[in-house]
């Protein structure tokens, strides 16, 4: 039962996860410092961030079911401090699956359109599950903890899901930028079901990149990029959504826009690995 929940939950993820799919066995984690007290956990799923403050540790991103004792292994090489809080990026179940591990005085927090997301999630059904749902949600922004310690959190527009957070840990100038910059090079998944926008997708980005006071960021799936790159990303995704326009008000199919496909030269080094999915969802969401 457990299995075909996590299973079901995935589909909804699409493209990215039928490769991730495979990995609901734990998987093997790398752990790296970015900054002092900063820490990545890749492998198992979307890059987790362990931020250790005064009183315990802050975890954004639970990765694949299976891997929290990776997680807490990884965590507990480099700080014998406690995690007090869990941070959920967005919806999905390679940045949510493994909630369910960080049992005890553990707050979970997310924008409160994930909430609503992950309320639907199959992994999500049991009784005994529904505490590892956020218990503090918000809007637009909002600032936890102070001084060093201090994590601004924004909600800036639509775009992988409805509900992205923007995790800044202010005094070390960098981001967690989950799944709206998941592959510094590559389409992003559109997630319409969770209710991702193709078309605010650029916009998104480009009031992410004015956050103030960050230098860098770790991605969705990415290794850790300067800002200039989410710059970059933002502007390639404008050009992706303003050649898609152009091929649907030409009368192109999805197809033939897929076939067609051109990008301004600045953007030759991009994948396109997802344009089909890309295309179709900024189809649907144009007259
Ligand atoms: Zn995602």
């Amino acid at each position: 039962m457990k299995r075909i929940a996590v299973l079901s939950g995935l589909l909804l993820v699409g493209a990215i996860s039928l490769a991730t799919a495979q990995q609901q066995q734990p998987t093997a984690l790398d752990i790296q410092q970015v900054k002092e007290n900063l820490y990545m956990i890749t492998g198992g799923g979307g890059n987790t961030a362990a931020f250790i403050t005064d009183k315990g540790v802050v975890v954004v991103d639970t990765k694949l079911p299976n891997n929290g004792p990776g997680i807490l292994d990884k965590i507990k090489s480099v700080t014998s401090k406690p995690v007090m809080m869990v941070i959920n990026t967005h919806t999905h179940g390679d940045h949510v699956g493994s909630n369910s591990a960080f049992t005890g005085t553990v707050e979970f927090v997310a924008q409160e359109n994930t909430k609503t997301n992950m309320e639907k999630m199959p992994m999500f059904q049991p009784a005994e599950n529904k505490k590892f749902l956020p218990s503090k949600t918000y809007k637009d922004k909002m600032s936890l903890f102070s001084g060093k310690d201090k994590i601004d959190l924004y909600y800036v527009g639509r775009g992988h899901t409805s509900g992205d957070s923007f995790v800044v840990f202010s005094a070390l100038k960098v981001m967690h930028s989950g799944d709206m910059f998941a592959f510094a090079k590559g389409l992003p998944f559109i997630d319409t079901s969770n209710g991702g926008s193709g078309v605010e997708y650029p916009k998104t980005l480009a009031k992410a990149a004015e956050i103030k006071g960050v230098e860098s960021i770790i991605p969705g799936h990415s290794p850790v990029q300067p800002l200039s790159e989410l710059k970059a990303y933002g502007e390639f995704m404008a050009a992706v959504v303003a050649a898609t326009e152009e091929a649907k008000k030409a009368g192109k199919t999805v197809d033939q826009a897929v076939a067609d496909f051109k990008l301004p030269e600045k953007f030759k080094g991009y994948d396109l690995g997802r344009l089909k999915p890309a295309v179709t969802a900024i189809y649907s969401e144009l007259k």
